[in-house]
């Protein structure tokens, strides 16, 4: 890549895998880079499920940066081969069990009580999982390997804006003062750094429906759920992957609980609750005592080292007052979260580090198309929710969970078969179609049939609400998904 002609200094804040990735290419774009952190690499962070999304924005950052070195990355057979140090973990799609209470593991014959997704068709070729503490630690180091300055273990102390010259001074909490920066990136997840230090606010603000907190940690010994399944003597068969290779959800009926399993012997586990439920949410014993399936599954389940304790959160939505000003811009996981549910996180990242790269590196009206790159973000986050909200509206039902859960396969799959036909030079989509005027309206419509069903508190009449939402998705459906006759098998839908 030819270096940017009048090169210009970069600090980020955050050396997450956000940060560092958009450091890296910055730098070999010609940027005088410097990465500050206020932790030290490696560390346990959560938000690990990665997805197709994820997989074909990295793909395209690799492409058009040409860093080679990261192309195993995106793929379960590769990144095996090529670094085995770093662990992660096989992801053949998403697998859902809808628990009772009382009731052991169990299968039916039409699959009434499970959902299986599949991204992927071979192990090869697969998605992963990353095990963050490696991966964030492997990206902060190869951006310091292409030249990006990265300092550990200092925040920002303070941060003034010169109007007159349009550069930052910057004070760390080390005293190191940093002169001259044309631009600040946020990339400090829920920290928020810049919106809070500058007081700035984005007009038009909404509010997140989304309703969620989270208790998860780490843990060793987690029985794989299908050895369980045919240990019980249930037929696991007409399963298109094994289930544990994939972002596995317990569903319960206002909670449900993550499970990723690692390679190096680690499984990532997170209950979530919907606060809006009305009902008081079972802890974490609650929820062993209520399921004994997930009992059974944890039985000689201990926490990993990095969480002796199970760590838990306070409301895991949030959106900041603003995503940009004078001189700054924040990455989508600093503007905003949603919730775990569809693993969209990764992806919203990666997609934030494309863009931001791409109107710096161009450098036409950057002040411009960073406002609108903001705008962007915060409807995507919109979009996000609704898409999210509406499972937790009818997760007590296991169909209308399983219709309005197309919605987001059906968005994601666009997007993906969208950006596999992209060239180089080609704008990407809005992620999930966000940009789509026809594939937001489908979503809202959705939404709004979510939230009347789950107003009336009956979630009677399941195919009539999965005959709706085909309708919907009819126009953008390539694949055949809301398709009863597959009895939630969809072995079909992988992109990769
Ligand atoms: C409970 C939960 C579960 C999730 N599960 C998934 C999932 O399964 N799949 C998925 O795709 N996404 C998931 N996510 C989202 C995912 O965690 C994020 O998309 C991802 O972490 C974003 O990476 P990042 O590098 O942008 O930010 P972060 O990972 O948040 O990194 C921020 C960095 O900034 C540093 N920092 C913080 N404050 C300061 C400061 N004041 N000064 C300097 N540095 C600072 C931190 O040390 C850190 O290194 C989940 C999120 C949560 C909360």
């Amino acid at each position: 890549m030819t270096p940017v002609a009048n090169a210009k200094s970069v600090v980020i804040i955050g050396g997450g895998f956000s940060g560092s990735l958009l450091g890296a290419i910055l730098v070999r774009a010609g940027f005088t880079v410097t990465i500050v952190d206020r932790g030290q690499h490696p560390r346990f962070t959560i938000g690990e499920s990665s997805t197709p999304t994820a997989g074909f924005i990295l793909k395209a950052l690799i492409r058009k940066y040409n860093l080679p070195e990261l192309l195993p990355l995106t793929q379960y057979g590769l990144w095996k081969e090529t670094y085995p140090h770093i662990s992660c973990g096989l992801k053949r799609g998403f697998s859902y069990f809808f628990h009772q209470p009382g009731a052991l593991p169990q299968t039916t014959a039409d699959h009434a009580r499970e959902l299986l997704v599949a991204a992927s068709s071979s192990n090869a070729t697969s998605d992963t999982h990353w095990y963050r503490q490696d991966v964030d630690a492997f990206l902060f180091d190869y951006a310091a390997e292409n030249g990006v300055r990265c300092i550990s273990n200092a925040e920002i102390a303070d941060a003034n804006f010169d109007h007159q010259r349009q550069t930052w001074t910057i004070r760390l909490s080390s005293e190191l003062i940093i002169d001259e920066v044309d631009w600040v990136i946020d990339a400090s997840g829920a920290a928020e750094v810049m919106s809070r230090l500058t007081g700035e606010t984005t007009a038009d603000r909404f509010e997140l429906t989304t309703n969620t907190s989270a208790q998860f940690g780490h843990f060793q010994n987690v029985r794989a759920y299908d050895d369980l399944l045919t240990g019980a003597k249930m037929d696991v068969s007409t399963f298109p992957f094994s289930s544990d290779a994939a972002a596995q959800h317990h569903v319960f009926d206002s909670q449900w609980l993550w499970s990723l399993r690692f390679d190096n012997g680690i499984t990532s586990l997170g209950l979530v609750s919907n606060l809006n439920a009305t009902s008081e949410p079972a802890g974490w014993q609650g929820m062993l005592e209520r399921y004994p399936a997930v009992q059974a599954m944890l039985r000689e389940a201990s926490p990993a080292m990095a969480t002796p304790q199970l760590l838990q959160s306070g409301r895991l939505q949030r959106l900041a007052s603003s995503g940009g000003g004078m001189g700054w811009v924040a990455l989508p996981h600093t503007i905003g979260f949603v919730d775990p549910l569809h693993s969209t996180g990764i992806a919203h990242s990666l997609s934030g580090v494309e863009r931001v790269a791409e109107i710096l590196i161009r450098d036409t009206d950057p002040v411009g198309q960073l406002k609108q790159y903001e705008d962007a973000v915060f409807n995507e986050l919109r979009i996000i929710d609704m898409l999210i909200s509406g499972c937790y509206k009818l997760m007590a039902s296991k169909r209308h969970f399983e219709a309005y859960s197309m919605l987001y396969f059906t968005a994601a799959h666009n997007y993906e078969t969208q950006r596999m036909a992209l060239e180089v030079d080609q704008a990407p989509p809005g992620i999930f179609l966000s940009d789509d005027a026809q594939m937001v309206d489908l979503i809202e419509q959705g939404f709004q049939l979510a939230c009347s069903e789950g107003r009336s508190g009956k979630l009677s009449e399941p195919g009539l609400f999965e005959a709706r939402i085909r309708d919907l998705i009819n126009p953008f459906d390539q694949i055949g998904l809301c398709n009863p006759a597959v009895h939630s098998m969809y072995g079909y839908t992988a992109i990769l």
